[in-house]
């Protein structure tokens, strides 16, 4: 009896998770190359063209695929080997790395695992089959750089694999699950500045986040909340009930916790009046417009009146945050500010601090993820097979 439900878990296990193990990510989206260069970085590969084999990857030898007329043209630097519709380029062991240069650009970019090449407008579309950890290791090098504490690699790791996950039919109707540009998560190539991006991976392999429903949240994060995080309904349209403003004093030190910027009292009348009909001709809303120092983060100017969404003059100057003070002196006008980004959710910066003091990984998403539970993606599965 214990042997069939270990063996109808394990079943459940196999089926429903290994959708969750490997993703198709689109790369050079929106700039797509219409000529390459590939060879091996570490192992070897296998190239298939229209899925026959033509050749085998290894050493030093370079493949260059390019679009002609629709098709891809593929030679050796001393064989042509013809034209196909379709190229697969397969590891033979796990580990296995491939670079990847674009003619005309001098970087090269490694990828682990698998990859399928096809003609797309003139183009290459390259699509890298990943392992998962394997991304989520190149995300979080891209994301959050390549100083700072394993902790904190842990808690990028729970958020890129979370957000990954959740967003992995995005790019459903092109063909692949995720882009490799900030419209997805940036994946420039697989990580290789610092082993503790790889660490913080594996030592929290599977991990994602979800609510009280069992479903995968969405793990907002920005770079420093300036003290205060906001309400996912005070930024975006919806309510997530894990998505909760809350006081941090852990950002305010850090690089990005303060701003200025600074601008004519007539360019900044006329702006508040053209763009938003601002009663700037009414002392108390102009004098509001002149000064204004709040306690805590608010959402709007002349909030009984005008009530400006501070959201919005951040999109409309440039601004780093929707969180500063206006003061005037004689003609001049200068917002101080507090924080860079959205506000929603964790606070990166705030996050290393904590990383940095001893906190753990678990702790510091509790911290900014309210009432949302860690839980490995077995455990979905369990409970989405049932
Ligand atoms: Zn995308
Ligand atoms: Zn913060």
């Amino acid at each position: 009896m214990r042997l069939t439900l270990t063996l109808i878990l394990v079943s459940i296990f196999l089926r429903v998770g290994a959708s969750n193990k490997v993703l198709e990510i689109g790369l050079f989206w929106g700039e797509e190359p219409s000529e390459i260069t590939v060879q091996t970085g570490e192992g070897s590969y296998s190239v298939l063209g229209n899925g026959k084999e033509l050749i085998q990857l290894k050493g030093g030898t370079i493949l260059r695929v390019n679009n002609v007329n629709g098709l891809l043209h593929i030679r050796t630097l001393s064989e042509d080997l013809g034209t196909y519709y379709s190229l697969e380029i397969n590891r033979n062991v796990w580990g296995s790395s491939l670079k990847i240069q674009r003619t005309g650009h001098k970087s090269t970019h490694e990828f682990h695992d698998n990859f399928s090449i096809k003609p797309y407008r003139g183009k290459l579309r390259i699509i890298n089959e990943v392992y998962i950890e394997h991304y989520v290791a190149g995300v979080v090098e891209s994301e959050a750089g390549s100083r700072e504490p394993k902790e904190y690699y842990k808690v990028q790791s729970v958020i890129c694999r979370t957000y990954a996950l959740n967003n992995r039919r995005r790019h459903e109707a092109e063909g692949f699950q995720l882009c490799d540009k900030v419209h997805c998560q940036v994946y420039h190539r697989r990580s290789l500045s610092n082993p503790d991006i790889v660490k913080g991976t594996q030592e929290t392999i599977g991990i994602v986040i979800v609510d009280s429903d069992i479903d995968l949240v969405n793990a907002a994060f920005h770079s420093n909340c300036g003290g205060y995080t906001c309400n996912s309904e005070d930024v975006w349209s919806g309510k997530l009930e894990y998505l909760r403003a809350r006081v941090d004093e852990n950002c305010l030190e850090e690089n990005h916790s303060y701003w200025r910027y600074a601008t004519t009292k007539s360019k900044w009348f006329d702006y508040l009046s053209v763009k938003h009909g601002y009663p700037v001709y009414e002392e108390e809303a102009a004098q509001e417009a002149l000064q204004y120092c709040p306690d805590e983060r608010d959402h709007f100017l002349n909030e009984n009146g005008a009530r400006v969404p501070f959201k919005q003059i951040r999109y409309d100057l440039g601004l780093l945050s929707a969180y500063f003070t206006i003061d005037h002196v004689q003609d001049s006008i200068i917002l101080e500010g507090h924080g860079y980004g959205h506000g929603v959710g964790l606070c990166q910066e705030g996050a290393m601090n904590m990383a940095k003091q001893g906190e753990s990984y678990a702790d510091i998403l509790h911290y900014y993820y309210k009432n949302v539970h860690l839980v490995n993606l077995s455990v979905i599965d369990f409970f989405r097979a049932n």
